[in-house]
């Protein structure tokens, strides 16, 4: 099905992998990132799409649209990379190349590559069809800006039908896992110094209460339900001097729960305990939002149709050469053992989702339109997320091909959905009926997003 639309993405290869490519080269972290989304901007651009860009007041957010009426489709892409992770891409070894200490461990110059192939297909689609409308959404700042949360919140994401997304991974799959609510906090204390063998009597110790705010939280583990997950890091433990009184200390915290609301109540739990610390130490303590995400809406209908399309297109089948740098670099893994093919070679089903502990920005997302995302195996079986293997397979033959099935693979969920108006109804559908209640932020609205000068 699709075929001569699909055809488009392999006409268009070479540009598609060069949107990658390039933004492999200019790795830039969260909301820095100029070039990349220029990248990404100006091909979408030079391709006939209509550019918007610093939607929701962010400046490397955009939106890029093609057609009018409906239905209107949307495609998410990122572009931001990581921090600590300048490696050589095509190496097998751990090896830093010139150049700021960043680098695309999350794989997402191959996300925003894919995802502007899957635009030049749906275009083509709709230009035949001669009504409808795609939208490519550029998402800055996925790891830990929140950005998407951000988007959502100015409402970008509003009056789209369907959101369609995937993500590098090591299996080819339609995403079923769920994703949980959360809340990231930084708690200040401040006490009173003092000379720590001379005058202890007159100090308060800040370093003290961030203990004490520590034990606390590690007894209410037992009293929350077990889905939940607490974590934190001592971001500020009030100097290095043992002798002096900490009069300073910080302790970032990250409360997840299932839901939103469930964040909201456990987090309220975590703040009495910091107002407990402070009173037990005679401290003062205050806190801010750092960021926060909302649980994903998860719909069947949209997971179903993913696979279907997913179905017909060919997974990418790797060269020996491919095999071996795959295997080569799976030497370096933590693997028990080695596996049987070095990238997957099957199609997955939709799998009964399974509790989960990590949190996307994609969520809010979901919350604003029915959203699907889909695993696509760029990376070998065994690669660490945000590992120096990911970045090192960032620009690889093989990684090159599996986001090419995903541009077909996001392009083919599109147009199934845009020819069954009953499908994207039954997805609708479900999407009301879990967010009954509408979408509220997370990130109270004083919170802006951390975007540099
Ligand atoms: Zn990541
Ligand atoms: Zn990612």
């Amino acid at each position: 099905m699709f075929e001569n639309y699909l055809a488009v993405v392999d006409r268009k290869a070479k540009e598609i992998c060069a949107v990658a490519d390039g933004i492999f080269d200019h790795a830039e972290v969260a909301y820095t990132e100029k070039v990349s989304s220029a990248i990404l901007a100006d091909a979408l651009e030079k391709e006939g799409f209509e550019v918007t860009r610093g939607v929701g007041g962010i400046p490397t957010a955009f939106r890029a649209t093609f057609g009018e009426g409906r239905p209107s489709m949307g495609i998410l892409a990122e572009f931001d990379a990581l921090q600590g992770l300048n490696q050589a891409p095509g190496s097998t070894v751990k090896k830093t190349i010139p150049g700021p200490d960043v680098g695309h461990g999350c794989g997402h110059n191959l996300f925003a590559g894919g995802s502007f192939g899957a635009a030049l297909a749906v275009k083509a689609y709709l230009e035949k069809r001669g009504e409808g409308r795609v939208t490519l959404f550029g998402c800055p700042a996925e790891e830990n800006g929140a950005g998407k949360v951000y988007l959502a919140r100015a409402g970008v994401f509003q009056g789209i039908d369907a959101i369609v997304s995937w993500h590098p991974e090591k299996m080819y799959m339609p995403r079923t896992r769920p994703a949980l609510a959360l809340i990231t906090v930084n708690y200040a204390f401040e006490g009173v110094s003092a000379h720590a063998g001379g005058s202890p009597h007159l100090g308060r110790s800040a370093l003290d209460a961030v203990e004490l705010m520590n034990v606390g939280a590690n007894f209410l583990r037992e009293h929350m339900e077990t889905t939940c997950r607490i974590h934190y890091a001592i971001t500020d433990a009030g100097g290095d001097a043992p002798n002096v009184v900490q009069s300073h200390a910080k302790v970032k915290y990250i409360v997840r729960a299932l839901t939103s609301e469930k964040v909201r109540a456990l987090r309220a739990r975590v703040d009495d305990i910091a107002r407990g610390a402070a009173l037990m130490t005679g401290t003062k303590v205050s806190w801010e939002v750092e960021n926060a995400y909302s649980e994903l809406i998860t719909i069947p209908t949209l997971q179903k149709t993913a696979y279907e399309a997913m179905r017909d297109i060919p997974l990418p089948v790797p060269t020996e050469e491919e095999n071996a740098f795959g295997r080569a670099l799976q030497k370096t893994m933590p693997l028990t053992e080695l596996p049987k093919t070095v990238y997957a070679e099957k199609l997955l089903e939709p799998a009964p989702a399974v509790a989960h502990g990590g949190s996307t920005d994609t969520a809010d997302v979901s919350w604003c339109a029915p959203t699907v995302q889909m695993h696509i195996g760029t990376w070998a079986i065994g690669t660490p997320g945000h590992s120096w293997q990911a970045v090192a397979q960032g620009k690889s033959s093989y990684a090159h091909k599996a986001m090419l099935y995903a541009s077909k693979a996001v392009a083919g969920t599109i147009m199934r959905l845009a020819e069954d108006p009953l499908l994207l109804e039954r997805a609708k559908e479900e999407q009301r009926e879990k967010t009954r209640g509408g979408y509220i932020c997370p990130i109270p609205d004083e919170i802006r997003p951390a975007i540099p000068e």
